[in-house]
């Protein structure tokens, strides 16, 4: 994700925090400031923003945790104001498991409001309720509320929210896939309407996650109805047949002329009998340059590690490798036989073609 810095790692999950929660921390310390213009409340509101941290960090491991029993892994998590995002190598399909993964999360918070809770009735801790938010009250309580809130943002039922997806779980149940995105998107940015309307007379904060709500929502059914566009069709339909191939013993001087004379980005690199034995990246071929070494060869600078697919595999499926794996190009195989290229971009003007195909004609 952009404008994110990575801050920990844990069970080999990257943890990375979003800017946009630097102004959470600002909204949090004014809030504090305001009541009695002593810095140390801005202090320690900050401090408490961290364990806040640490609560929202649990809650996208439930999501996590939940995601790895169905055998899907975890990308990254990245903490946004609104809660976190963990990103999942894929989505469950299956509405029953998405739902679960959705609901993981908040659940974790259920817990922890619990367990809060349990401890200030047997201390005998609770204030009176009214003086109970986010900023008042004792430590226990502020902790207290924190989950509270947070069960009740997620569970609002809009993208990109948990709520989202327990709707989206929900009508897919009843509905294709699609469709049932489609709804959930919909009434997704009915509610961001609604909240930044409200937002506008009751607290700023409300406009900033409405706004969140409608763009991911947006996203969501964009996604799916590109996927949806794309199932079933063939990688020979769109994939790219003119392009330059290396040899493992070519100078890479040699590259850098077909570079200047407008080839693709990514090279493969094949053997003898035609087999891809590596992939020489943009990213590739500027480190070996930058070696200054003019003996170096593409052998020497090319990717080993790298992914293809067969000709016979359709292009939904394919797409889902060149997104979540780090390779932005994938070779197309047949019979271990190097036919073609399939990149993104190439996926993104079929799209373009196809929605063209598809407007109705003007005049
Ligand atoms: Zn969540």
């Amino acid at each position: 994700m952009k404008w994110a810095w990575r801050i920990a790692r844990i069970g080999g999950v990257d943890v990375f925090i979003h800017f946009t929660f630097l102004f959470l921390l600002v909204w949090i310390g004014i809030a504090h400031y305001s009541e009695r213009q002593e810095l140390a409340d801005v202090a320690e509101g900050i401090g408490f923003m961290l364990v806040i941290f640490l609560i929202v960090v649990l809650h996208e491991f439930g999501h996590s945790l939940a995601a790895r029993r169905f055998g899907i892994k975890t990308k990254d998590i990245t903490l946004l104001p609104i809660g976190g995002l963990a990103r999942l190598e894929r989505m469950p399909e299956k509405p029953r498991q998405e739902l679960v993964v959705a609901i993981a999360g908040p659940a974790v918070n259920v817990v922890l409001a619990v367990v809060f809770g349990i401890i200030l009735t047997l201390t005998g801790g609770w204030s009176p309720v009214e003086e109970i938010s986010v900023t008042g009250g004792s430590f226990m309580e502020r902790l207290f509320a924190v989950n509270l809130m947070l069960i009740i943002f997620n569970l609002l039922p809009a993208f990109p929210m948990d709520g989202g997806r327990v709707l989206r779980a929900l009508l897919a149940m009843r509905k294709p896939y699609a469709e049932a995105t489609r709804l959930a998107a919909t009434i997704g940015q009915g509610i961001a309407l609604v909240l930044g309307f409200v937002g506008l007379f009751v607290n700023p904060m409300l406009v900033f996650i409405a706004l969140f709500v409608w763009v991911g929502a947006a996203q969501e059914a964009q996604g799916v109805e590109t996927k949806s566009a794309l199932i079933g069709v063939p990688i020979d339909e769109l994939m790219i047949t003119r392009f330059q191939a290396l040899r493992p013993t070519d100078a890479l001087e040699t590259v850098v002329g077909y570079v200047l004379e407008g080839f693709q980005v990514d090279f493969p690199v094949i053997d003898g009998q035609g087999q891809v034995v590596g992939i020489l990246t943009r990213n590739g071929l500027l480190n070996a340059l930058a070696r200054r070494q003019p003996e170096l060869r593409v052998i020497d600078a090319m990717d080993t590690n790298f992914c293809v697919v067969d000709r016979s595999e359709t292009v939904d499926r394919a797409l889902q490798r060149l997104q979540t794996g780090d390779c932005s190009t994938l070779p197309v195989v047949d019979g271990g036989r190097l036919v073609g290229l399939l990149t993104v971009e190439n996926v993104g003007e079929f799209l373009l073609i196809k929605q063209a195909r598809m407007r109705p004609g003007s005049g």
